[in-house]
């Protein structure tokens, strides 16, 4: 007998929900490629993907993930036996890193760990020591979706100034693009990669490459190959050039829905500020839950978290516990444990992820938090009281 009927949710930090008039928009015949509406519908998605990376750069689009636009971004602006200072927190960025690696990028790492953030400090102390300039590029992310910290971008940014180094300023926003605040032009971003299927709302498959001038002119010295330019996606004259074969024609169609609804329905700002009171409700649930018994947020410091994804940590098997009860019992599936530990160890099952990006509002964000209080209570693990009523308080001051 099981209470789990209904619609379920998937609570995990990307893909992420996608509203359904986002799945509707691709409910259609398919559309001509070469002439008509869908070239149409494609030109107007530029300026909004600028409107949300807060520049006016520019950007490329390719179908694939997340790692497509790693690779992209990678190709585009380096070559062969380039070095690259990557700045790990997590989990992401040091992946990205071994990406390089594996096509001829010589990788060198800065790690932060489970729990740090990137020191400014470290980064400016290590480029002032390259004074022969052979760094070409630093490699950050935003947000890292395995530990939930947030990097301060800004603050990254002055240290390669303060620092008089040239490099390549490259950041990974697919976790925080439309979730945490972010300015490429404003904080001085060379290069930024995010996917669509996070703070985008749409089904993972499409990449973007954003770039300023001076990524442009670091085109210059690369030999990216055919498919990875992105010239022809950014000046191509010729539709079929933008996407070097066919155009992924439904997801233009779900992206245009989800830009509308984040660009001109809500607005990019007022996004932000939804996404950090849902943060600050989910995190004073945790807080609550964490007053008796041992659960904590994995980030201690508030102001070092996303607003777009929680990682908590238990004791014991408790997390791995919880996420199997809500998935089968409550219709809620939680993110896995990342970057702490393998499958089948045991520190494996004393870490969990709450992905709380793009498409969420109080009702999805309490049931996903009553579910996992609920969780709690039937599989008899100790928590403190009051998780679900702190929550409402919290989201009932919006914005906090
Ligand atoms: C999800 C994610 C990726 C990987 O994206 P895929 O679409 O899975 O390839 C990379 N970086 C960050 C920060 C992410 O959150």
């Amino acid at each position: 007998m099981s209470l789990n009927f209904g619609r379920a949710q998937l609570a995990i930090p990307g893909p992420s929900v996608i509203p359904d008039r986002v799945q509707a928009a691709m409910h259609r015949p398919s559309p001509n490629i070469y002439e008509g509406e869908l070239i149409d519908l494609t030109e107007t998605l530029y300026p909004d993907l600028k409107t949300v990376g807060r520049t006016t750069g520019d950007v490329a689009i390719y179908i694939a993930n997340g790692h497509g636009a790693w690779e992209a971004a990678l190709r585009n602006v380096l070559v062969p036996g380039d070095k690259v200072l990557v700045l790990c927190t997590g989990r992401f960025a040091r992946n990205w890193g071994l990406m390089g690696d594996s096509f001829g990028l010589e990788a060198e790492f800065l790690e932060f760990g489970m729990q740090g953030d990137v020191d400014p400090n470290q980064l400016e102390d290590v480029l002032r020591a390259d004074s022969s300039g052979s760094i070409k590029a630093v490699l950050t992310v935003q947000t890292d979706t395995a530990s939930s910290v947030i990097n301060d971008i800004a603050a990254l940014r002055q240290a390669i100034t303060n620092a008089g180094h040239d490099a390549l300023f490259m950041v990974d926003c697919i976790a925080s693009l439309g979730c945490d605040r972010f300015e490429m032009d404003d904080w001085g971003v060379d290069i930024m990669v995010t996917g669509s299927q996070k703070g985008l709302m749409t089904p993972a498959g499409l990449a973007f490459v954003y770039f300023n001038d001076k990524g442009a002119e670091a085109r210059g010295r690369a030999k990216p190959g055919q498919y990875w330019d992105w010239v022809p996606r950014t000046r191509g004259e010729i539709f079929y050039q933008k996407f070097a074969g066919t155009a992924p024609t439904h997801h233009l169609y779900a992206l245009r829905e989800a830009l509308d609804i984040l660009v001109h329905e809500e607005g990019v700002e007022a996004a932000w500020a939804r996404h950090k009171t849902i943060a600050h409700a989910v995190w004073d649930a945790i807080d609550a839950w964490g007053t008796s018994g041992v659960m904590r947020h994995n980030i201690a410091d508030r102001t070092k978290r996303s607003f777009a994804v929680s990682a908590i940590s238990t004791p014991g098997d408790e997390a791995s516990k919880l996420r199997h009860w809500c998935e089968s019992e409550a219709g809620v599936t939680l993110g896995i444990s990342l970057g702490f530990a393998e499958p089948g160890q045991p520190e494996w099952d004393r870490h969990f992820r709450i992905g709380h990006m793009g498409h969420q509002n109080v009702l999805m964000t309490m049931g996903v938090l009553g579910a996992v209080d609920t969780a709690l209570k039937a599989q008899d693990i100790a928590h403190g009281d009051g998780a679900l009523a702190a929550a409402a308080s919290t989201l009932a001051r919006h914005p906090v």
